[in-house]
């Protein structure tokens, strides 16, 4: 809890504990308040270079190689990073000295006045976060987008975006909620909620209440968007907002929650209807006590987006919930936007075709879940590329969604240490063919391709066994494909 935040951070003694991005932003900022910071890590500082390199020159004492608990406890408030266990023994004492901890997105927020809108979830949260994004910008807004998605919060304070003119638009990670006790989201989304970090919560019940925090000041008629679809976001509900409205989206054909709102039993959401993406209630809350009971509907055509995939179709749903229930964009700037956006890196992304077949590189589908997103539905013929380290999940549900009647998978082609594991899980399912290098694969998986098909690299693994990362991984992949005779310039295809 962060009661008892200091009213003023001059001359405040704060202690920001972990130097990775947040931290640093966090320390630079309260430096620039006129606080007595002292900023400590683990790590000695050979280790923490590129954020020593950040604080250089600034009045900020460093206290490197160790936390000590004498300096948490005398400090009036502690700044502590997401990646820093909460669990951390010094903070104890602090804890029990009554001592305040914040984070950095709590920080920030205090000093906002844009309404803000929130993503968090186990996946997509990137996705959703820079499609909002692009709709604020398409308002003409002065905005912000970042957060968990790479630049820190506080980087927004004190630009026009953090105005009561602008637009923030901010990926919350669950760590990073767990210390947000008073930050206000404007409109918020939990995307979906799958095993992850259970290192860190125990239990799914813990994960997704820290998640569920991004909800927790919103006003009665600010939107919260969530998956219809996920159990575990569903349950949150139940758990923690049981009374509130809520917009669900769903991309199955089944109908959206009924719910009681104003005496009128109504649908509020997004779902999927043929070729359109279909709002229900879209014009906001606000409007609908106000005017009509209507629910009237907004309708916007699939053939318009760039991005596959039927997960994809999830996050689309949500950010146009996000940014229309709230009143912040209307249908025009949210259709034109949307229609405009592509793909980020390594997520679902085009990246070429060669002699018909097209290539998409989905390198950060690291897990089975986001491999399973990504291919579930996908619109045409494809060879999969998968394989890398195994992180100890099962493989049955990528087994289960290959062998579908709709699935149109030519084969699968597996590297790295996990290829017999998954072989093992995919035995009978679809061709399965081994290469010892993702050179090798992309050769295999063109070979097994007609033109009009696709060849996805969504490996279900850590890249470690055989590149430096994902991102590394990608580039690897980027080079193979166009090497392949008959490679297109990206800009040379057609929508
Ligand atoms: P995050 O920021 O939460 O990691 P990203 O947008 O970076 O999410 O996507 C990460 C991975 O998850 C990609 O492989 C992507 O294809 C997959 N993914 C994206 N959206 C979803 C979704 N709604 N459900 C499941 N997987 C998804």
């Amino acid at each position: 809890m962060t009661t008892g935040f200091p009213s003023d951070l001059k001359g405040a003694r704060v202690a920001v504990v972990g130097l990775g991005k947040s931290g640093v932003a966090a320390a630079r900022f309260l430096a620039g308040c006129g606080a007595d910071v002292v900023a400590t890590d683990d790590q000695p500082a050979e280790r923490l270079s590129a954020s020593m390199e950040l604080l250089a020159n600034l009045p900020i004492q460093l206290e490197l190689g160790g936390v000590r608990e004498a300096t948490l406890r005398s400090a009036s408030l502690i700044v502590l990073s997401p990646g820093v266990p909460p669990t951390l023994p010094p903070l104890y004492a602090a804890r029990r000295a009554g001592v305040p901890i914040t984070g950095e997105l709590e920080l920030a927020s205090r000093f906002i006045q844009a309404p803000i809108v929130g993503i968090t979830g186990t996946n997509g949260k990137s996705t959703v976060t820079s499609l909002c994004g692009a709709i604020a910008e398409a308002t003409g807004r002065p905005t912000f987008t970042g957060g968990n998605l790479g630049t820190p919060l506080l980087d927004a304070v004190d630009t026009p975006a953090a105005g009561p003119a602008g637009i923030v638009v901010c990926e919350m990670s669950s760590y990073q909620l767990e210390t947000a006790d008073s930050l206000r989201c404007a409109a918020a989304a939990v995307l979906n909620l799958t095993p992850d970090h259970l290192d860190r919560y125990g239990t799914m019940t813990a994960y997704g209440d820290a998640k569920s925090r991004i909800a927790g000041n919103l006003h009665s008629l600010d939107p919260l968007v969530l998956s219809a679809d996920d159990p575990e976001v569903r349950s949150l509900i139940e758990r923690n907002h049981g009374i509130r409205p809520v917009y669900f989206f769903s991309t199955r054909s089944a109908p959206l929650p009924r719910q009681m709102f104003m005496e009128r039993l109504m649908s509020l959401g997004g779902t999927v209807e043929g070729d359109d993406l279909v709002l229900r209630g879209a014009q906001g809350l606000r409007a609908l006590v106000k005017d009509t009971p209507g629910q009237e509907e907004e309708r916007y055509p699939i053939s318009e987006l760039q991005l596959v995939g039927r997960h994809n179709l999830a996050n689309v749903l949500s950010a146009y919930l996000l940014m229309r229930a709230s009143g912040l964009a209307t249908y025009k700037q949210v259709r034109r936007a949307g229609a405009a956006f592509r793909a980020l890196s390594h997520r679902m992304q085009l990246l070429t075709e060669v002699n018909g077949v097209r290539y998409y590189d989905d390198s950060k589908g690291t897990n089975v879940d986001a491999v399973v997103a990504g291919i579930d539905g996908f619109p045409r013929p494809f060879v999969l590329i998968a394989g890398g380290r195994d992180k100890g999940g099962s493989y049955a549900l990528l087994r289960q969604v290959l062998a579908a009647p709709t699935a149109q998978v030519r084969g699968v082609v597996l590297i790295g240490e996990a290829a017999p594991l998954i072989e093992q899980a995919l035995l009978g399912v679809a061709p399965l063919f081994r290469a010892a290098t993702l050179e090798e694969a992309v050769q295999r998986a063109h070979a097994q391709c007609h033109a009009g098909d696709a060849v996805i690299l969504s490996p279900a693994c850590s890249s470690f066994d055989m590149f430096r990362d994902y991102v590394h991984r990608a580039e690897v992949f980027r080079h193979a494909v166009h090497h392949l005779t008959g490679a297109k310039p990206m800009q040379d295809l057609a929508k």
